[in-house]
């Protein structure tokens, strides 16, 4: 979806991508950093049209149709609220799959799945209980919003009052029991679903509301103000009262503010699907947050001097989160317990390991197949790789921007669990499908990988990854 804008240095009409992180004037040609994305924002949708064109509209075709001669008592503007949330839908199956042959009986196999669909959806916001519109569908795909402006909005429309407060939306859109998986005779042992880089926004959506006299009676109508058709059910009309205190923006208000680095004043590299901004003059890193920029530190884990080929290195984000794991039968806390949750063919120094945290691999880099991904950061996670302590700073060097925030990753660390657990391995699903992960320390960790081909391979770990499977 497309933000429709006006350029705050030129004034000019323009558009922001709904997921760009920077925008940029075609116009005047200025880059600025628009603030309070990865917060909750109000858009709006001008109405098509006239309110008086669409009465005039609405009278005759209720005289010439069904011969109702009607007059307008009341007529208005307004504006209903409906909550959109924007994701990816995760689910995990783990199971046994049944075949049937004709000759041996039935027989099965374990499988283990994952699913990850994008997730779309638009519900009111607003008491719609006598209202039929529930969704405002694939339109909101289609259509370019504008940010909540009271003025712009028209000063005589009304707003109906939000209810559904943003927890209970959460809440809402939680509730999918859409069936992702084929069918067939399956069996199910677990079955997770999570939503994950969910993104709350409030649109206001156009009505037009008439009260009309039919000399004996008197009726509510609602017409859609994009589509100019009646829509089923009434409004409520208690809340339908003007606003008399002018509330301001609801939510985070879209600014913006200099796309320079605070540290050394430069301009910041121009990379739309980074939400941490990585300085390529001085190599601090950045965050958005509140209308300002927050630093984040990271870790760069670099090659041995003596890897060939060093200009042939690209730098991928991944958060490196020190978890411990919470599971029906106790507390992991150490590789000990780790590699007894995941175990591993080689035999490992016990005693050394218990001196060991455990880590969890999660990409920060903008994923095209998840799937894919998730398989690198399980085998990676499954490794426990020993991360020296020194660290240098990315300056000059190629690295991929960092978007995953780290709630996110955290939800994804829940999701690994999962990813690193054997189909066959039913003690380990029994742990894992109650198991609980608490952050104990994060840090942003940039990890050096050779291009070769379709591929990255991982300097010191050489496991790869199709370059196709990201966003560069
Ligand atoms: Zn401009
Ligand atoms: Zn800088």
């Amino acid at each position: 979806m497309q933000i429709a804008l006006t350029c705050p240095q030129c004034g000019g009409q323009v558009e922001l991508s709904e997921d760009a992180s920077v925008f940029h004037c075609a116009f005047c040609d200025s880059t600025l950093k628009p603030t309070g994305r990865n917060q909750v924002q109000s858009f709006y949708f001008p109405p098509k049209g006239k309110k008086q064109a669409v009465q005039k509209a609405l009278l005759r075709t209720l005289k010439d149709k069904r011969g109702i001669s009607a007059t307008v008592v009341e007529s208005h503007l307004v504006y209903a609220p409906y909550w959109r949330v924007k994701g990816m839908l995760f689910q995990w199956a783990f199971g046994r799959k049944y075949e049937s042959s004709t000759y041996d009986g039935p027989s099965f196999d374990y499988f283990k799945k994952l699913r990850a669909v994008a997730y779309h959806r638009t519900f009111p916001a607003f008491n719609s209980e006598t209202f039929q519109l529930i969704s405002i569908g694939l339109r909101a795909q289609a259509m370019r919003m504008w940010p909540f402006n009271r003025e712009k909005m028209g000063s005589d429309a009304l707003v109906l009052e939000q209810e559904v407060s943003l927890k209970e939306a959460v809440k809402k859109s939680l509730q999918t029991s859409s069936p992702l998986l084929d069918g067939g005779k399956l069996s199910l042992h677990i079955n997770k679903t999570a939503l994950i880089g969910e993104q709350y926004s409030l649109l206001y959506f156009p009505f037009f509301y008439f009260l009309l006299d039919t000399g004996t009676s008197r009726h509510q109508l609602i017409v859609d103000g994009l589509s100019h058709r009646v829509v089923k059910g009434t409004l409520p009309v208690g809340a339908l009262t003007r606003n008399s205190n002018e509330k301001g923006l609801p939510y985070t208000p879209l600014n913006f503010i200099p796309f320079k680095c605070p540290n050394c004043g430069w301009d910041l590299p121009f990379q739309p699907s980074a939400r941490i901004h990585l300085c390529t003059t001085c190599g601090k890193a950045w965050q958005e947050f509140g209308g300002r920029f927050h630093q984040v530190h990271y870790k760069v884990w670099e090659p041995d001097a003596r890897v060939p080929g060093k200009n042939n290195i690209i730098y991928l984000p991944l958060w490196r989160l020190e978890v411990s794991i919470t599971t029906p039968k106790g507390q992991c806390l150490t590789q000990k317990d780790f590699f007894a949750l995941f175990p591993r063919p080689r035999v490992l120094d016990q005693v050394e390991l218990e001196t060991k945290p455990i880590h969890f691999y999660i990409p920060a880099f903008r994923i095209k197949n998840p799937v894919a991904v998730d398989k690198f950061a399980a085998r990676l996670t499954l490794q426990q790789p020993f991360i020296p302590g020194a660290s240098s700073t990315l300056r000059g060097q190629q690295a991929a921007p960092a978007w995953l925030p780290l709630g996110e990753a955290m939800e994804m660390a829940q999701l690994l669990l999962f990813s690193m657990t054997p189909k066959r391995a039913k003690p380990t699903q029994e742990a894992v499908k109650n198991a609980k992960i608490q952050l104990r320390h994060k840090e942003l960790l940039f990890l050096p990988f050779f291009q070769k081909g379709i591929f990255l391979r991982e300097v010191h770990t050489d496991l790869a990854i199709q370059k196709n499977c990201l966003e560069l």
